[in-house]
């Protein structure tokens, strides 16, 4: 067989890997969840067992677990040619993806300080995988890197600037990859090239951020110096007011109890009281349920203002783009959120929205909206699969 490409993204008890060819054909999945646990477990896509791991199995484990399953199905009779890793920070050091060495790793252990809870463990992932593959070249693929086009105005934030100057303090903003993706793909669907296309892009998973591309490079976005800015998530809060902390330290709640209550007790699963899922949420406030009806419409109403928000940043609107679990799916969420822009002249064709855009290339605008909405499937692994193979081997075309 010729080469693979093995795509590894690591969480902090999770392991995600993919396999695709060397056309970009994904050839296998596989996930490890609850990682340092007693139960620890990996499942491959389509096979139905699970590989249970060893009490306290770790990330280099549960690796070896499941790039064993791919050897012995054949997918992977040899090394891969590149392995992609997704890393969540690279600072203002790295504007692209990175063929890794000791320098780059040093860098991204430079930038764990602003993202401690993703550096450390991206870097496990990259460990692990230089444990079992030790010729094979690595990339390091950054969830930043494509937002580092953004202009000084919308990056720094209004406090004193030597926050920035000492400890890099500004607005570095995530998901990059999707949002290159959506800018790829929105151009292919519109006949244009990336480099004359503009956007917003709207990424809405369990963490959800949007971001304005013009002429093919980011130039605002909402998350900031963590993924905890901007939109309304699962369980993350989103914009809040900063005088909370304030407020929260007064009432006695410690700096690391605001913390999980913002990040894990927040957004979705904060206003509804019951899940973070939209979809469950959906079904809730279908039943009456009042406060998953709040979350949604709360939901909605920062996105729209997002939207909004993010119109100052372009000179032209080529299309607005729903990507991402919610993104994708839910036609109510677009239908919401669109309603309440209608002065800026956006409509939406109820039909096409509800099949998703899949029964028109994407498109759910109405025939008489100002500008075009699309819906567009990310797909993170393709892009980090596609960066490993550019940039392990310089001149053969992704
Ligand atoms: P992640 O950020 O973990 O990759 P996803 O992009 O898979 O997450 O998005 C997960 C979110 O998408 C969940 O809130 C889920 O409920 C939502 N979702 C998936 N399908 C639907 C659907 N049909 N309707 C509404 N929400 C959906």
């Amino acid at each position: 067989m010729e080469g693979t490409i093995l795509v590894v993204n690591c969480g902090s008890s999770s392991l995600k890997i993919a396999l695709f060819d060397e056309q970009l054909n994904k050839l296998a999945s596989g996930l490890a969840e609850r990682l340092g646990t007693d139960d620890g477990f990996a499942t491959v896509k389509g096979r139905a067992e699970r590989i249970e791991l060893a009490a306290g199995a770790d990330h280099q484990d549960a690796l070896n677990a499941l790039v064993a399953v791919l050897q012995d199905s054949g997918l992977l009779d040899a090394a891969p040619a590149a392995i992609g890793h997704r890393v969540v920070h690279g600072g203002e050091t790295f504007r692209a993806a990175a063929l890794i060495n000791e320098d780059v790793l040093d860098a991204i252990k430079d930038c764990a300080s602003l993202a401690p809870l993703h550096n450390p463990v991206n870097l496990t992932g990259i460990e692990a995988t230089t444990a079992l593959f030790p010729s094979t070249p690595q990339v390091a693929v950054f969830d930043t890197a494509f937002h580092q086009t953004l202009p000084r105005k919308a990056y720094l934030y209004a406090v004193p600037l030597q926050l920035y100057k000492d400890w890099g303090v500004r607005r570095y903003g995530f998901h990059g990859t999707s949002h290159q993706f959506m800018a790829n793909e929105a151009a292919r669907i519109l006949g244009k090239t990336p480099a004359t296309t503009s956007i917003i892009s709207a990424h809405l998973g369990n963490g959800c951020s949007i971001t304005a591309i013009r002429d093919g490079n980011s130039v605002d976005t909402s998350m900031g110096l963590t993924p905890l800015e901007g939109l309304v998530m699962g369980t993350r809060s989103g914009d809040v007011d900063p005088g909370l902390f304030d407020f929260l330290a007064q009432k006695g709640v410690d700096s690391r109890e605001v913390h999980r209550l913002l990040n894990n007790d927040s957004g979705l699963l904060g206003l509804s009281g019951q899940t973070n899922d939209m979809r469950s949420l959906c079904e809730l406030a279908d039943h009456g349920h009042e406060p998953s009806q709040t979350a949604i419409d709360v939901f909605c109403f920062r996105l729209a203002r997002y939207i909004g928000a993010m119109m100052a940043s372009l000179n032209r609107l080529d299309a607005l783009v729903f990507t991402g679990g919610i993104g994708e799916n839910s036609s109510l969420v677009r239908e919401k959120t669109l309603a309440h822009l209608s002065l800026f002249g956006f409509t939406i064709d109820d039909e096409l929205n509800n099949h998703h855009g899949s029964i028109s290339d994407g498109h759910i605008e109405g025939a008489d909206s100002r500008f075009r909405v699309l819906v567009i499937p990310t797909n993170e692994e393709l892009v980090i699969a596609r960066e490993a193979l550019a940039s392990a081997r310089p001149g053969i075309p992704g």
